[in-house]
């Protein structure tokens, strides 16, 4: 009797120990962000969704491509913790778990906040060189809509857009978030097509506006410009100056410090003690990685607040003409100056660009007050570098690093959802649901380049290029 129950014990132990180097193993192996990965045949089935809201997403992450990755959105949304089993989240120590990030823009604070959803037990600190106040983050409306629909940027902005309709639901235009329809119209249609592609199975009430919406006597939309096409669709602005400050909110709560210092490389942070560090530095976070300023290209934009609180739609002409109409102030714009990295203060030329092209879409805006203005520099990079790679320090610490930066002109669209794929990265969890659409790295290029100045680019005609 007594062999046959210390038979049994040791037969017990090995299935537990060989389950234990199982999940180690593919910690290890799934940690990992190769472009190569194939999609991996996971042990744990992606989860899937009854009830109709979460019907609506699951079936946008199935059309993302033909043979989609298991998508395995928090069932609960995104404030429970995507538990897989990922041993890491067991075993790791309070000193493995010290994670440093770069940045509190809208990239690094969704980042925090996802890495303690996956795992509260996380002790972070975000550091950041200069004021809230003096970043790009705070000055933008933020509205939903997705520019360049890679797979990829369609998982980012899906999982960006469940965490935004939680946030209405539960705590509305407090979190910053903004419940809100609007128009883009175009005097080409073929510039509208990629639209619905891009994220019309994301946001809803997405459909084609009616030859009579556009042209008819009831036509909201002025007659300058020629319209011959027009798109609507509800989604969400989450604007910087609320948004950032109410994550910065939570995160305090959960005990997350920040520190204000100037990095001169992510190396620091390792030298300052953490073996994990989250690279989210926005426009300089090519230079901090050390080997891709050269991929960073500056995109300036300007904005002008209006007191227009009767304007209740956001109103675009193509992309770069716009209204966006947040919680207390609506927002018009803007220029889109690819390879411009100032100044910094508007220009008389800016004004005169911008209200040249929005004022015969609906010349009533002109008629309201300004109130305030914002420029800011677009981290501009071919795709978004949401990378993991281990590296040493020159003292030989080691250490893990994610990069999570390079979000051009749609980084509150994709924050929350490359955060929580920088997150999954930086806490070894299991990264099947981004195997096989992760795009391939860009080539190293450390060389920081030189950028011309708005008055050039004025000088030069090339305003008049962009719509
Ligand atoms: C005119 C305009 C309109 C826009 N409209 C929209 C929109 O409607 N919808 C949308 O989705 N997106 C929009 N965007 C894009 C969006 O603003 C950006 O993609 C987003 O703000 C990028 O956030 P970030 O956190 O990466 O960078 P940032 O906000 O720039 O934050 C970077 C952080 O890194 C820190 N940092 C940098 N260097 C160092 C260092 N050396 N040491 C320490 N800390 C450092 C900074 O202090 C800061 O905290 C718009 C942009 C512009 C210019």
């Amino acid at each position: 009797m007594v062999i046959k129950w210390s038979l049994a014990r040791i037969l017990f132990l090995s299935i537990i120990g060989l389950t234990i180097a199982t999940s180690i193993h593919g910690k290890i192996v799934h940690s990992r962000n190769s472009p190569n990965n194939k999609p991996s045949e996971s042990s744990h089935p992606a989860k899937s969704y009854s009830d109709s809201r979460h019907g609506r997403i699951a079936r946008s992450a199935e059309s993302i491509s033909a043979n989609p990755p298991a998508i395995a959105l928090p069932e609960s949304g995104p404030a429970g913790p995507v538990s897989d089993g990922s041993s890491s989240l067991v075993t790791a120590t309070e000193q493995e778990l010290n994670i440093g990030i770069v940045g509190e823009g809208v990239v690094g604070l969704s980042t925090a906040t996802a890495i303690l959803e996956l795992n509260p037990k996380a002790k972070i600190t975000i550091y950041h060189d200069k004021p809230f106040e003096e970043i790009l983050s705070r000055g933008i409306a933020g509205l939903f809509r997705v520019d360049d629909g890679s797979d990829i940027n369609k998982l980012y902005g899906n999982d960006t857009f469940v965490r935004l309709a939680q946030l209405w639901r539960e705590y509305g235009g407090l979190s910053g978030v903004q419940l809100l329809s609007g128009h883009i119209v175009s005097t080409d249609k073929r510039k509208l097509n990629d639209q619905e592609g891009n994220y019309g199975k994301i946001v809803t009430n997405f459909r084609w506006l009616k030859d009579e919406e556009l042209h008819g006597v009831n036509s909201v939309f002025g007659y300058g410009p020629n319209i011959t096409a027009g798109i609507h669709y509800t989604a969400f602005t989450s604007e910087g100056i609320r948004y950032c400050p109410f994550m910065k909110q939570q995160l305090l709560a959960k005990g997350v410090k920040f520190v204000q210092k100037k990095l001169a490389s992510v190396d620091d942070l390792a030298e300052e003690g953490h073996p994990i560090v989250v690279n989210c530095g926005g426009f300089n976070g090519g230079e901090l990685a050390g080997d891709d300023a050269g991929n960073m290209i500056p995109i300036r934009g300007v904005l002008l607040k209006m007191d227009a609180s009767w304007h209740k739609h956001f109103l675009y002409l193509d992309y770069t003409t716009i209204t966006i109409p947040t919680i207390d102030t609506v927002y018009v714009g803007t220029v889109k100056q690819e390879g411009v990295d100032g100044p910094m203060h508007i220009l008389p030329e800016d004004v005169e660009d911008v209200w040249r092209r929005y004022e015969p879409i609906q010349p009533a805006l002109r008629r309201a007050r300004q109130i305030g203005h914002f420029v800011g520099i677009r981290p501009g990079r071919k795709q978004i570098r949401v990378e993991a790679e281990d590296r040493t320090t020159k003292s030989g610490k080691k250490y893990r690093l994610v990069h999570n930066y390079g979000h051009g002109g749609n980084g509150f669209t994709l924050a929350y959802g490359s955060g929580l794929h920088a997150a999954h990265l930086a806490l070894g969890v299991k990264t099947d649901r981004y195997d096989g659409i992760v795009p391939s790295p860009l080539l190293k290029d450390p060389v920081k380049k030189t950028w011309k100045k708005a008055e050039e680019f004025y000088k030069e005609g090339l305003n008049l290029k962009s719509g």
